[in-house]
């Protein structure tokens, strides 16, 4: 073919890199129409209790569902929402339909799951974000206690007087707080004895040293104890293997979410979970 020999010497010295660019531009014009299409969607991953055997609740993980690309990870998109200020209208329908779910699965009887949502620092210095999760929370009459926002410590770390008071109006509305990837901000602690928030989610790159040496058993073993010191809650993110789960439960830290329980699932997906788990559950007793 004349068009393949044309291709070829692009092909063989930067092919990739010319692809990865050219992708880069193409999702950066079309980042303003998918939104008003609504092509982002929900992937829902679950969090258990490992000790009472039940599910605790689900993280949301937004996916760009590109009719080209396929399924884009938040990694390679959120950077543009952020920076074309989209992430607070996206951010909205993030927690409304995260909301409308809790609902559903509500109405399917199952009325103690809760919902994790993850905000962008662009979202929490937003002046419509308290007034946003109000209205959500009227519409869709949900319990707000079922819902939990994901911060990172490098947020906070940013303007941590202007956090304080957004997470203090934020728990006023009933909801939860949690920080996520704990450990990994490059954080003073003293932060946490002027912030309120309800739980941690230990970083996974801190349970994937689990059994790798003395030292980050250290460190984990105190982000549990420094958690249950401070009256709070601790999730364990990324658990892939038994030997993270036996640690784990060692040392009095039961709630977990990870490839070894499930991937990222589709809604439907995430439905079949619930009902599977359940009867697992409820076929022991
Ligand atoms: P995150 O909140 O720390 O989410 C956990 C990430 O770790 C997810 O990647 C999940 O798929 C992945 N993960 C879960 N279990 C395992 C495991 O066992 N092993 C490994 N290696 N990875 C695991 P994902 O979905 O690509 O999300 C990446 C990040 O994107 C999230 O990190 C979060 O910071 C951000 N993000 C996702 N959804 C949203 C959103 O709606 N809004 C905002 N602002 N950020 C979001
Ligand atoms: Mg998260
Ligand atoms: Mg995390
Ligand atoms: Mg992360």
């Amino acid at each position: 073919e004349m068009s393949d020999r044309l291709n070829k010497p692009c092909y063989v010295f930067e092919k990739n890199d010319e692809s990865r660019f050219l992708k880069e531009i193409r999702l950066e014009r079309e980042v303003f129409k998918s939104v008003t299409e609504e092509q982002f969607i929900l992937h829902y991953q679950p969090i258990v209790n490992q000790n009472q055997n039940r599910i605790v609740g689900f993280e949301a993980l937004l996916r760009w569902d590109h009719p080209e690309f396929g399924m884009i990870p938040p990694n390679e998109f959120i950077p543009l929402l952020e920076s074309t200020g989209l992430i607070v209208q996206v951010g909205y329908q993030t927690i409304k339909k995260a909301c409308q779910q809790i609902k559903t699965w509500e109405q399917n009887g199952f009325n103690d799951i809760k919902m994790h949502v993850n905000l962008s620092v662009r979202q929490l210095f937003s002046e419509e974000l308290v007034l946003q999760l109000e209205n959500i929370l009227a519409k869709e009459k949900i319990n707000p206690k079922r819902l939990t926002i994901e911060i990172t410590e490098s947020m906070i770390m940013e303007d941590s007087d202007h956090f304080i008071n957004m997470l203090d109006e934020i728990r006023k509305l009933g909801i939860e707080v949690s920080i996520d990837d704990f450990g990994t901000g490059y954080s003073a602690l003293s932060y946490l004895t002027r912030l309120n928030v309800d739980s941690i989610k230990i970083d996974q790159s801190f349970v994937q040293q689990v059994g790798c040496g003395d030292k980050g058993d250290a460190v984990i073993k105190s982000i549990i104890s420094l958690a249950r010191h401070l009256d709070l809650n601790v999730i364990a993110e990324g658990v892939e293997e038994e030997r993270h789960i036996s640690f784990l439960l060692e040392n009095e830290c039961s709630e977990m979410q990870g490839f070894y329980f499930s991937k990222p699932l589709t809604e439907y997906e995430a439905n079949q979970y619930l009902f599977t788990y359940h009867q697992k559950v409820s076929g022991n007793h």
